[in-house]
């Protein structure tokens, strides 16, 4: 079984290494290659809309899983204790619908914030005139 090596970086590097689990915490984001060996640079920011980690001081896991839709491999696998966990390809219905429903959770999780910019927009016109 295919096992990643967790690494904490202050900076993102140019070039990410095969295995290495990059922890990018000033970015809130986590990168790594591919699991497949495709060499595709996969993204997972952590956010409560996006992945969640958790780390033991040792091993490592994110969740949800990792679905590559967005590249040609379509790869799909877990990360669990450091361990890659494969999982099954989805079909183009179940990534669209996946997708559908992502973006509608998104869309309503920013209204707040969409809402707040307005109003400073508002002041600052306001504020113009
Ligand atoms: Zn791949």
């Amino acid at each position: 079984m295919k096992t990643l090596e967790p690494r904490f970086v202050d900076t993102i590097p140019r070039e990410l290494e095969d295995g290495v689990l990059y922890f990018a915490m000033e970015y809130g984001t986590v990168l790594h290659k591919c699991c497949c060996g495709c060499g595709s640079e996969v993204n997972t920011p952590l956010s409560p809309k996006d992945w969640n980690m958790k780390y033991d001081g040792q091993k490592v896991s994110l969740s949800p899983s990792i679905g590559n839709w967005d590249y040609p491999c379509k790869s799909h696998y877990w990360i669990k204790e450091n361990k890659v966990v494969w999982d099954r390809t989805w079909s183009q219905i179940e990534i669209d619908e996946n997708r559908r429903l992502d973006n509608r959770i998104k869309t309503k999780n920013s209204y707040p914030n969409k809402q707040k910019n307005k109003n400073l927009l508002r002041k600052i016109l306001d504020w113009l005139a």
